[in-house]
């Protein structure tokens, strides 16, 4: 039996982390779910969008799913997702990003995003110069760079991937991406079996939307990875497809790339895939590697079946009907 907090988040968190619940249930692996609250639904009743019951909790256990937060904009709140990338040093983020049949507008994406986690202008070093300027203060560190991009090495080569490319903006930013790039090539002379490529993040944009097959593994600092994650979601069907693990030396979170989508929330149509191949890596990291395959499987047939898909994916379904076919599949 294995114990993992559970935070269901808010928007359309709760639909998805029960709709996540029920199908790693259907794969017999016994989980002991600790569900604690944070997000807006506690700010209203606690004043605080992470109450510390939250941090005991990861503290004790180390093992999260979750669901998405809201960050109110402005008013002085930091993000949660930040806040706990920070505070437990998730310093890698690993975003896998896969064509499914006759899903998104490309067939043969199979790549994997890296995304430093804990510095960058995520840092949160923001300085009211004047009324009228605001400096934000961009953080990169060797240690960080070479953590991530030595993350992206490794995982390529235990998964046998061929390919790694290095993302950065260094003719602009010499310095500060100029250390991210000394630290890659650092680290990339260590793998001399897996090619090693470099490319500017504008650049990169256009070359994902033209050949996005041409990328294997990519590692790249905080704010490249979070808006070419998202590009990326959006070649292969949206951000309903798209997991994520957050991994740290002794702890791990797993959630999905997307956010709380207020649009939708309550609606009972979010797509729950996103969660559940995020609950996947969470079953590979337990070392349940046989259900994690299990999970994805089912969610590949049902995709290529193509039946009761949610509306971002062009159907009519609903986030119930969607899980109750992967757990048939199943
Ligand atoms: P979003 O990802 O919530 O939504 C973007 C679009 O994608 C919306 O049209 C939404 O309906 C759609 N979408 C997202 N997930 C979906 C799903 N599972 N099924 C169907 N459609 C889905 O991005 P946003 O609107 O920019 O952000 C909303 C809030 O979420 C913000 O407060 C933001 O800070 C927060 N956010 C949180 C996380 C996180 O908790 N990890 C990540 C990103 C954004």
């Amino acid at each position: 039996m294995y114990k993992v907090v559970l935070i269901p988040g808010d928007g359309i968190g709760p639909e998805v982390a029960e709709a996540t619940r029920k199908i790693v249930g259907a794969t017999g692996v016994e989980i002991d779910w600790l569900v604690v609250e944070a997000g807006t639904a506690v700010l209203d009743k606690t004043g605080e969008l992470i109450p510390q019951s939250v941090f005991d909790a990861i503290e004790a256990h180390r093992v999260v799913l979750k669901g998405p937060i809201t960050t109110p904009i402005g008013g002085g709140f930091k993000s949660i997702n930040v806040l706990l990338r920070q505070k437990y040093e998730l310093y890698a983020n690993m975003r896998p990003v896969t064509s499914y049949p006759e899903i998104g507008k490309y067939s043969e994406v199979d790549l994997v995003i890296f995304r430093e986690n804990t510095e960058d202008l995520y840092a949160g070093r923001e300085v009211r110069v004047s009324e009228d300027e605001v400096h934000g203060i961009k953080v990169i560190t060797r240690q960080a760079s070479e953590n991530i991009v030595r993350a992206a090495f490794e995982y390529s080569k235990r998964k046998k991937r061929q390919k790694v490319c290095a993302v950065h903006k260094a003719n602009i930013m010499k310095m500060a991406d100029g250390l991210f790039l000394e630290a890659s090539r650092n680290v990339a002379a260590d793998y001399p079996d897996i090619e090693y490529s470099e490319v500017i993040v504008d650049n990169m944009c256009m070359q994902l939307v033209m050949y996005p097959e041409k990328f294997d593994v990519v590692v790249t600092e905080n704010l490249y990875g979070d808006i070419l994650s998202d590009l990326a979601a959006g070649l292969v069907g949206g951000l309903g497809l798209i997991p994520s693990a957050n991994i740290g030396k002794d702890c791990a979170i797993f959630e999905a790339v997307h956010g709380s989508a207020p649009d939708i929330a309550g609606k009972g149509i979010a797509n729950p895939i996103a969660l559940t191949l995020s609950a996947a890596m969470m079953l590979d990291y337990l070392g349940e590697t046989t259900a994690a395959s299990r999970v994805r499987t089912a969610v590949y047939r049902v995709l290529k079946a193509g039946i009761e898909l949610t509306p971002d994916l062009g159907g009519k379904g609903t986030t119930k009907k969607l899980t109750g076919v992967v757990i048939d599949a199943l």
